[in-house]
């Protein structure tokens, strides 16, 4: 249940004492101050109380029983993230690139200036690497994080990197510019509330079995921290299909960008799992509405220490930042402007 508030009020006076009201009837409630409002979601199970009980509260504007059209995620103060000089959800797609793990110093200041150089708006990276198998590679830890940061100061690119635990949130703060929340920790709740605490942008990425309620209430237990920096990525479902790694569900795509106001990037790298796919299905993330792409990229791609199979080349990134543009442009409306003097003289 979500109330919000009148604008046109004293909003402190009015929202403690419709917190203290709710109090009075054993209700717990977190404020939440948005671009647009300021709201507040009480935290307990409100299904058995009638509605007119919140909406008598002095100062509440409405009451909102939370669906999937109505929580913080539809908010539309939640659109869009600016992270250095760029902005996501303003339009134009933006490209995340680099290696799926960070190497060595060298390679990856090397790589930022690459991707930068092919378009990319921010570098990519792992320093933690959640790996299925205990004996592959698990990332450089604190090591990488200092890497990437030489990396940021190289190249001028914000950072993404994964976190997996509170420790990791708190290493990595003064290393990177976006926390990558990893699939297999979509549902890991108490890692949710410590990124929504940190207050820093926040890369959430889909399960691979989660359906797009379940991502969409990942997101929200971010957003209920009072971070409003979300971003989603849909990166594969696990189906029968064996072909590819996973299968890049596209769908999730137009139904998030329906359901929710929050960005929406798409991971063709691990949602093909097959280098040879990543160009084709970021054509189509793109045309569908992604808000932009998150893809991994190598030097020499074979010799990547994770995921090789789905490391593209600079080459192949720069076409797909090409593409991104022109599928953008030629499906987005140019505004209609009044024809210019030469024009009009001319026609008549
Ligand atoms: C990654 O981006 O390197 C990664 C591990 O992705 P996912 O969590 O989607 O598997
Ligand atoms: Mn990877």
């Amino acid at each position: 249940m979500i109330l919000i508030f009148k604008t046109d009020c004293n909003l402190e006076q009015v929202v403690t004492k419709a917190q203290e009201e709710l109090e009075k009837h054993g209700l717990s409630s977190q404020r939440v101050d948005t671009q647009s409002s300021c709201v507040l979601v009480i935290l307990d199970d409100v299904s058995t109380v009638p509605t007119h009980i919140f909406s008598h509260i002095p100062g509440v504007e409405k009451v909102v029983r939370v669906g999937p059209q109505c929580s913080l995620a539809f908010d539309k103060g939640v659109s869009r993230l600016k992270i250095g000089d760029t902005i996501i959800g303003a339009g134009r797609p933006v490209v995340i690139a680099g290696p799926c793990s960070v190497e060595s110093e060298e390679h990856i200041v090397s790589l930022a200036k690459t991707v930068r150089r092919c378009g990319a708006a921010m570098l990519r990276g792992g320093a933690y690497k959640p790996r299925t198998s205990p004996y592959d590679f698990q990332g450089l830890g604190l090591d990488g994080l200092r890497h990437l940061a030489q990396a940021r100061a190289a190249s001028g690119l914000p950072v993404v990197s994964e976190v997996m635990s509170a420790e990791h949130v708190e290493l990595a703060y003064e290393h990177v510019d976006v926390f990558q929340i990893g699939a297999r920790n979509m549902y890991n709740y108490d890692l949710l509330k410590e990124v929504g605490r940190a207050g820093r942008p926040v890369l959430l990425k889909r399960a691979m079995s989660a359906t797009i309620q379940e991502f969409i209430g990942a997101a929200e237990y971010i957003l209920l921290q009072g971070n409003l920096q979300v971003m989603l990525c849909e990166r594969g479902i696990r189906t029968f299909e064996t072909h590819t790694r996973n299968t890049l569900d596209l769908n999730a795509v137009a139904a998030l960008k329906s359901l929710t106001s929050l960005p929406v990037l798409v991971d063709p790298s691990h949602g093909t799992g097959r280098r040879e796919l990543v160009r084709p299905l970021s054509r189509a993330a793109i045309a569908c509405g992604a808000d932009g792409l998150l893809i991994e990229v190598h030097d020499h791609p074979n010799h990547s220490l994770s995921d090789a199979d789905q490391a593209i080349t600079p080459g192949v990134l720069q076409e797909i930042v090409n593409d991104a543009n022109r599928i953008y442009d030629a499906l987005t409306p140019t505004p209609v402007s009044a024809p210019s003097a030469a024009v009009t003289a001319g026609a008549f």
